[in-house]
C-alpha cells in the first residue's frame, strides 16, 4: 500500500530532492553504521574532540579509515544511484543531498553540481592546521607505512580526512544550499537513512515543514516515518527503480 502510495507521489512531483544515506551503499559493499553488521558493530566512535586532543585517538581513527578504505575505493554505483540518474534523466531531480562520504551518487552518473555532500568526501587528507591536502591514497599508504597517525609533510599539523567527524561543524556553504533545495521542492525522497544524525536529519524536516511531500525507503523505522507521506521498509534495490520509472 505504501510502495503504491509513494510511487502516486513521485510520479506526481516535478521537483524533486534527494537525500540519501549509507543504506543507499550497501548494496555496493560499502557498510552502513548502525545495522548489525555495520561499521559500529566493530569500531568505537572517535569523536572530533578525541581526533585532535589524543594521539591514541588518532592512530584509533586513522586504522579505522584504512581499513575500511579498499571497499569504498573498490565500490561500484548500484540500482538506488542509478534511480537517482534516472530522475535527473528527466528532469525532475532538483538536487541530491547526501550524508554519504563515498562519491558513488556522482560516480553513477549525476554531475557534480547536483551532488550536496553535506560530511565532504573521502578523496583526499586535509591539514587541520595549514589545510594543504594529500591524496587519500597517499595517506593510507603512510600508515600503511608505519606512520601511524600522518601529519603534514608542509607544517607538522594533523592530517586528517576530508570528512565531517562527529563532533566536527559542518560546510556552511553546502548546508545552506540543501536547505534552500529542500525549502523549494515539491518532494524529498530520503533513502538509506535513518535519519537521526544530526543536523543532516533536519533537511527532510525542513522539506516538510515547506509543505513538500517526504518519502521514505528505509529497511528500518525512522523517526520522520510519522511526517511522511509513505514510508516504505524493504530494500532499496527491490523499491525505489519502481518509484521512479515513468510510462513514457
Ligand atoms: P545509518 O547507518 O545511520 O543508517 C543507514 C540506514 O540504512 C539504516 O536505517 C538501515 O536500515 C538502512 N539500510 C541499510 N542497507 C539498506 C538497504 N540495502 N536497503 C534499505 N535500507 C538499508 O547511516 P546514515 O543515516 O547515513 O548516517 C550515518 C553517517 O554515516 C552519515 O553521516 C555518513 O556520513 C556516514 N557513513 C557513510 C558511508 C558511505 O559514504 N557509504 C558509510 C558509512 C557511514
Amino acid at each position: 500500500m505504501d510502495v503504491q502510495t509513494a510511487r502516486r507521489l513521485v510520479a506526481g512531483a516535478s521537483r524533486i530532492v534527494g537525500f540519501t544515506g549509507a543504506g543507499i551503499s550497501t548494496e555496493s559493499g560499502v557498510p552502513d553504521f548502525r545495522s548489525p553488521n555495520g561499521v559500529w558493530a566493530r569500531n568505537r566512535i572517535v569523536d572530533f574532540q578525541e581526533f585532535v586532543s589524543s594521539e591514541a585517538g588518532r592512530v584509533e581513527y586513522w586504522r579505522q579509515k584504512v581499513a575500511a578504505w579498499p571497499a569504498m575505493r573498490d565500490a561500484e554505483p548500484n540500482a538506488g544511484h542509478h534511480a537517482f540518474v534516472e530522475l535527473h534523466r528527466q528532469g525532475r531531480l532538483s538536487a541530491l543531498v547526501t550524508q554519504n562520504i563515498d562519491r558513488l551518487h556522482q560516480r553513477s552518473g549525476l554531475p557534480a553540481e547536483a551532488v550536496l555532500e553535506l560530511h565532504g568526501a573521502t578523496t583526499e587528507a586535509v591539514c587541520l592546521s595549514c589545510g594543504d591536502t594529500i591524496e587519500f591514497d597517499e595517506a593510507c599508504r603512510r600508515v600503511e607505512d608505519g606512520e601511524e597517525a600522518p601529519r603534514c609533510r608542509q607544517c607538522g599539523g594533523l592530517l586528517k580526512p576530508a570528512t565531517v567527524s562527529f563532533g566536527q561543524a559542518m560546510p556552511a556553504d553546502v548546508m545552506l544550499r540543501a536547505e534552500a533545495a529542500a525549502r523549494t521542492c515539491d518532494l524529498l525522497l530520503a533513502v538509506g537513512s535513518s535519519l537521526v544524525v544530526e543536523p543532516a536529519a533536519s533537511i527532510p524536516r525542513i522539506a516538510r515543514q515547506a509543505g513538500a511531500v517526504l518519502i521514505i525507503v528505509n529497511r528500518d523505522p525512522t523517526p520522520l516515518d510519522g511526517i511522511a507521506g509513505a514510508a516504505v521498509h524493504g530494500e532499496i534495490r527491490d523499491v525505489l527503480p519502481g518509484l521512479v520509472t515513468r510510462g513514457d
